[in-house]
């Protein structure tokens, strides 16, 4: 029977969170989509506008059909935890159930159970300043939007996640070597998801057979890396240094979530798979 996963992190077509969701499209699982509430408004009427629809033809032809789209703050794991300002805030007032336990406990309502599980979203409010001037705060809020938000999502969708299923994020090589240009904390932000890729692959398995894996990938003009604002550059740095001289497309990262999450990974759990047209290999640049 065909697969069902749900995806969190898209908002528009541009970013690998609707890439992987077009990869398992294609090999025929059912999409659900996790939606930052701010971001809900204009993805959901973009859908409906046929703003996508180019971007929705599979290879076969046909078009990427969307089950649902759940609106998602992965910053707050329940009701409680939402501060009043949010919750009277005009962007998040016009949705409900978004918090992470909130969403598990929908899916499982409409749908019992899935068996892909993706995490396709970052956020660092203070990405362009160096570590050396990133607040406490900021810092904070980059873990707890691009780490924790893994953990919670994992813990919550656990119970619904079928055994043999599969779960995995994004991540950047910044965690592991130093680029100048990602920071805010999101270097260490990337240090703990992939650090916890590995606690929970051992964590996740013991407990319900889940593989929980992810994957670096190289540089892609989405519209969070375009916030960062030296995406052009990496992009430039990559085709001229790295093995594979070539821009990345999303797609490719698309293509390698889709066979982590299937049956041909199946003895493939706690990795880092390196999407990056092999620069990660590289010593210097030449
Ligand atoms: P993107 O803009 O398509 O995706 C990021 C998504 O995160 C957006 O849809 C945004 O709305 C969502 N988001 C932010 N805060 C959220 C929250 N609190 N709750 C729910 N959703 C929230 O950009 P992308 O570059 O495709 O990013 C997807 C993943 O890929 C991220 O983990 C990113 O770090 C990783 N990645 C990107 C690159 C790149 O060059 N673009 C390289 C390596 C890894």
């Amino acid at each position: 029977k065909g697969k069902r996963a749900f995806i969190a992190g898209v908002a528009d077509d541009n970013g690998y969170g609707w890439a992987i969701a077009k990869s398992l499209a294609a090999a025929g699982a059912e999409i659900l989509l996790g939606t930052w509430v701010p971001a809900l408004n204009i993805f959901e009427s973009s859908l409906r506008r046929g703003k996508f629809d180019e971007s929705r033809v599979l290879p076969d032809g046909s078009l990427m059909e969307i089950t649902k789209v759940y609106p998602l703050d992965a910053v707050f794991d329940n009701y409680e935890d939402v501060p009043e300002d949010i919750k009277t805030n005009k962007r998040y007032a016009g949705s409900s159930k978004w918090t992470v336990k909130e969403v598990a406990e929908s899916v499982k309502e409409d749908f019992g159970s899935i068996d892909i599980l993706v995490h396709s979203l970052a956020n660092g409010p203070e990405v362009t300043k160096p570590l050396l001037e990133t607040s406490r705060n900021g810092y904070l809020a980059a873990l707890s939007a691009s780490s924790y938000s893994y953990v919670s999502l994992l813990k919550h969708f656990l119970p619904i996640l079928n055994p043999g299923g599969s779960s995995l994020s994004l991540t950047y090589i910044a965690s592991e070597r130093i680029i100048p240009g990602y920071g805010g904390g999101m270097s260490s932000a990337k240090a703990a998801l992939e650090s916890d890729t590995r606690v929970l692959a051992f964590e996740a398995g013991r407990k319900r057979k889940i593989r929980v894996n992810t994957i670096s990938a190289g540089p892609l003009r989405s519209r969070a890396a375009k916030a960062i604002g030296f995406i052009e550059k990496m992009i430039d740095y990559s085709i001229a240094n790295a093995p594979l001289q070539k821009e990345l497309s999303a797609e490719e990262v698309g293509n390698a979530a889709a066979f982590l999450s299937s049956p041909l990974a199946s003895a493939i759990t706690g990795t880092v798979l390196y999407v990056d047209n092999g620069l990660n290999a590289m010593g210097v640049g030449v």
